[in-house]
């Protein structure tokens, strides 16, 4: 197996040690830059698999470096951000960052949610169908099924459930879902989500009231979970 190249824009040591110990440990192949200058000079010079980016680095906004990074940069950028930083998170995830971690966060986690990123690749959405434990969508027909079960979804959910599928592990956010679902005039509607998320729940879910597809992050969006 190919190890594959993480940069860390990092600032406080501590975090950096620690993310190089996890991340050698699950056979990553770890790079660090210390300022947002440094980082953005080490992805351009050499550009890793996926980069740890924090926002709060001393010589420039981590999100302004992460506009920068995304003009060229395709492949995962996952965020780590301060507790309490859910707008920040959100402006983030908007601007383009597959995922986020708030401090202090569990390593374990991290490695999870970096194996998400990497695993989804840019350019599935050309792949006109998508399985995975039971839910098979056929994008070409507009099809749901479960368990070989054909799913009635009204339009709405269909382009909802569509939308979560082809971002497969990334945290989508409420105005995000709107905008994309419902138009730019709905962004503040987050009550329309709200009772669609419900709906395709019932639908999609095992148990609707412990989802495993449809996940909730908490004050930001949700994200849509393939399992193995
Ligand atoms: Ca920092």
């Amino acid at each position: 197996m190919n190890k594959a190249e993480v940069l860390i824009i990092e600032d406080e040591a501590q975090i950096r040690k620690l993310l190089e110990i996890t991340l050698e440990s699950n056979d990553f192949i770890v790079n660090q830059a210390t300022t947002a200058k440094e980082g953005i000079v080490m992805a351009a010079s050499h550009p890793p698999a996926i980069i740890i980016l924090d926002l709060g680095l001393p010589d420039e906004d981590g999100q302004s470096v992460l506009k920068k990074l995304r003009q060229w940069y395709t492949h995962p950028i996952i965020i780590l951000s301060v507790q309490n930083g859910e707008e920040d998170i959100i402006r983030a995830l908007d601007a383009g960052a597959n995922d986020y971690l708030t401090k202090p966060f569990r390593t374990g986690e991290l490695v999870a949610r970096m194996r998400s990123a990497l695993r989804a690749r840019p350019g599935q959405e050309s792949n006109p169908l998508f399985s995975c434990a039971g839910l098979d969508v056929d994008f070409a027909l507009r099809t749901v099924k479960k368990d070989n079960e054909l799913l009635k979804l009204t339009a709405t959910e269909y382009t909802l459930l569509a939308l979560f599928v082809k971002n497969e592990g990334k945290v989508l956010t409420h105005h995000y879902l709107l905008r994309e679902v419902w138009g730019p005039g709905y962004i503040s509607q987050s009550q329309y989500l709200r009772v669609f998320i419900a709906q395709l729940r019932k639908k999609i879910e095992a148990n609707p009231n412990r989802p495993e597809f449809l996940v909730t992050e908490s004050g930001i969006g949700y994200r849509f979970v393939g399992k193995d």
